[in-house]
């Protein structure tokens, strides 16, 4: 049996409630298809020391503010599921769970949406899929001798699993600071941090609340015809959160170049410098997950597909929400992805209104 909705939103995660949110405002018939039993999108699925680089009130989405938590500025992740969870039930949000999103073909004047446990006819389409299900591990010579275990930043939850050992930490981004930190600060664990180049902290005084701020000056410029103004990577890669500054002030998050090669014990640099490990963390971050996409063939560069705003340039009837930067500046943060929702959902009301 073939189900029907206006709108079907793929993903439950942040961006999908966002998309949900102002579609209700726009009296919208939707459904949110969501791959996972319960709520939280990725925010269930991060290391146990995770803090938001943003106060709770600076990370929330449409219409409701996150209530700060309990003793702590900056939130850990398992509020951030909390707040997801009662924002869904709060707004009372058509999801459905459990059922994973296959493909999405062109059938006349619908999009057919084709999923584990039947299909759905809509007449518009937004993909909010996030990028946590597609992590992304560099091709490094020796990569695949390497005896050793090896994670990506899905894959760590905290410093016992790795007592006794030396593990080598990847990644010049915030998560490898972070999964460093963790690590550096437990007197168990050997730990050795690796980056592309040198790494990047932003002044203490910074956090994510100075990247919306930049992002959306940004978005202002283009929206206005003028200069880019350079996006959030002019101030720097790495939040300076206390236990990162701790450990950076304590000396313990020295980087080291990134190393040449890989071989059976561990890895090995240009000069032939060698050091063994137990384990390599990459934290070399995502691509953006699209296969359900693939039959309507609008791939391009990078893997990404041309949009304009959220919409798919190929495919008016679909929208993309909240795979990054390109998908609207700060689309894939808490308090960034409200703008491109609402401007998705208005899009879809002014395309439903001129057929
Ligand atoms: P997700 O949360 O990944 O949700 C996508 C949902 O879609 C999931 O539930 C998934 O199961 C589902 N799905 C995927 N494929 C299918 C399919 N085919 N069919 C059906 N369902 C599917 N942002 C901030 O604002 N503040 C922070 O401090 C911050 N810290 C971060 C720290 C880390 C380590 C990372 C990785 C990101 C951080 N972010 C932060 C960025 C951002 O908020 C998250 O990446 C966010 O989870 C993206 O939300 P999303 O809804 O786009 O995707």
């Amino acid at each position: 049996m073939t189900r029907t909705a206006q709108v079907v939103v793929i993903g439950g995660g942040q961006a999908g409630l966002a998309a949900g949110y102002h579609l209700r405002r726009q009296g919208v018939d939707f459904v949110i298809l969501d791959a996972q039993t319960t709520p939280g999108g990725a925010w269930q699925h991060t290391w146990d020391s995770l803090r938001l680089f943003s106060p709770a009130a600076y990370s929330s989405l449409p219409g409701r503010l996150m209530p700060p938590q309990t003793g702590e500025t900056y939130p850990d992740a398992q509020h951030v599921v909390e707040y997801l969870a009662d924002y869904e039930k709060r707004y009372e949000l058509p999801l459905q769970r459990g059922i994973r999103v296959e493909a999405i073909h062109r059938d006349g004047p619908l999009l057919r949406v084709q999923t584990d446990s039947g299909a759905w006819h809509a007449r518009a389409v937004i993909s909010a899929t996030g990028n946590w299900s597609r992590p992304f591990l560099p091709a490094v010579p020796g990569r695949s001798v390497f005896t050793g275990r090896q994670l990506h930043t899905v894959d760590y939850r905290c410093p016992a699993d790795f007592a006794g050992q030396h593990v080598i930490v990847v990644g010049g981004g915030n998560s490898a600071a972070q999964i460093a930190t963790d690590l550096t600060l437990d007197d168990h664990v050997n730990v050795t941090w690796v980056t592309q180049r040198p790494p990047h902290f932003l002044p203490d005084d910074i956090d994510g609340r100075a990247l919306f701020d930049v992002a959306t000056a940004r978005r202002r410029a283009l929206d206005a015809g003028r200069d880019d103004t350079g996006g959030v990577a002019s101030l720097g890669d790495i939040v300076a959160l206390p236990p990162v500054r701790k450990a950076r002030d304590a000396g313990l998050l020295q980087a080291s170049p990134m190393f040449d090669r890989m071989d059976r014990d561990g890895v090995v640099w240009a000069d032939g410098t060698r050091a063994e490990a137990d384990a390599v963390i990459w934290c070399t971050g995502f691509r953006p997950a699209l296969s359900h996409l693939a039959p309507l063939q609008l791939r391009g560069t990078r893997g990404h597909i041309a949009t304009e705003g959220t919409r798919a340039i190929g495919e008016p009837r679909l929208h993309l929400l909240g795979y990054g930067d390109w998908t609207g500046p700060a689309s894939a943060t808490l308090i960034g992805v409200g703008r491109p929702a609402r401007d998705a959902a208005r899009q879809i009301t002014a395309l439903f209104a001129d057929n």
